[in-house]
């Protein structure tokens, strides 16, 4: 059983046969149902408090064939853009900037990393390995950071966690299990260092309470007075993630 910050998952009526999912996100400012489609085909239902899930199915129901056109577009246009290698990548986490630079050479591509610039040798047309490179590195860097953060962060509010480890997760920011595991998505690195920082706090808050019950908001809120917009923030936080991360 686990627990995930920032959205919940639904599936499309008829699920079975298109397994595509939404999510839905509550937003305190929202006045009526909207969809989202994000790069890769990502969609998202925002919907004011309180509202129905048998709400949520029948809007969605409606504008079925809108969302379904809009998700060909972004899923077209996104294997376009995950295709192309980035100049620079941004860590807004740390605020670290490394500069991509790429050498045609013969080979598989491989990633060299020093100070500030990662070099990728090989060869270039081969951008699935290319990117692969770039991935797995970026997985290395985001257990560097987010482990130690998480451990920190942990100190700070005196709650304890059993095992921590990070993943490159299309849906879900961080998630608790009931051992006290914690997961944590190798893209909260793109985010700003409020927004990890609340995510960690929400994840050990599970440590305490397995579910979204007022207990556990008002120990969130202890830990974090300004829960509410981080959420929200962090519920937009995968337009900060490059198309190149989830290809
Ligand atoms: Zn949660």
């Amino acid at each position: 059983m686990t627990a995930s910050a920032g959205a919940q998952l639904g599936l499309w009526p008829d699920s079975g046969t298109t397994g595509m999912a939404w999510q839905v996100r509550t937003s305190a400012r929202a006045r009526r149902l909207s969809a989202r489609v994000f790069p890769g085909g990502r969609v998202e239902i925002v919907v004011p408090p309180g509202t129905r899930p048998v709400s949520v199915q029948h809007f969605v129901t409606r504008h079925r064939s809108w969302i379904d056109r809009k998700v060909a577009e972004h899923r077209a246009l996104g294997a376009d853009d995950g295709e192309a290698l980035p100049e620079a990548i941004h860590l807004r986490a740390t605020g670290e900037r490394w500069q991509l630079r790429c050498v045609d050479a013969p080979g598989a591509p491989r990633l060299l990393a020093d100070t500030g610039c990662l070099l990728l040798r090989g060869e270039l047309s081969r951008t699935a390995l290319a990117r692969h490179a770039l991935q797995r590195w970026l997985l290395r860097t985001a257990h560097q950071v987010l482990v130690p953060r998480l451990a920190a962060t942990a100190a700070d509010c005196g709650l304890a966690y059993s095992r921590a480890q990070v993943r490159r997760q299309r849906t879900r920011w961080g998630s608790c299990s009931r051992r006290g595991t914690i997961s944590l998505n190798a893209c909260l690195v793109f985010q700003s260092p409020e927004v990890l920082r609340y995510l960690l706090v929400h994840e050990l808050a599970h440590t305490r309470h397995m579910d979204h019950s007022s207990r556990f908001w008002a120990l969130v809120a202890a830990l974090e007075p300004d829960w509410r917009a981080l959420d929200r923030e962090l519920g937009r936080g995968w337009h900060h993630v490059p198309a190149w991360v989830l290809r």
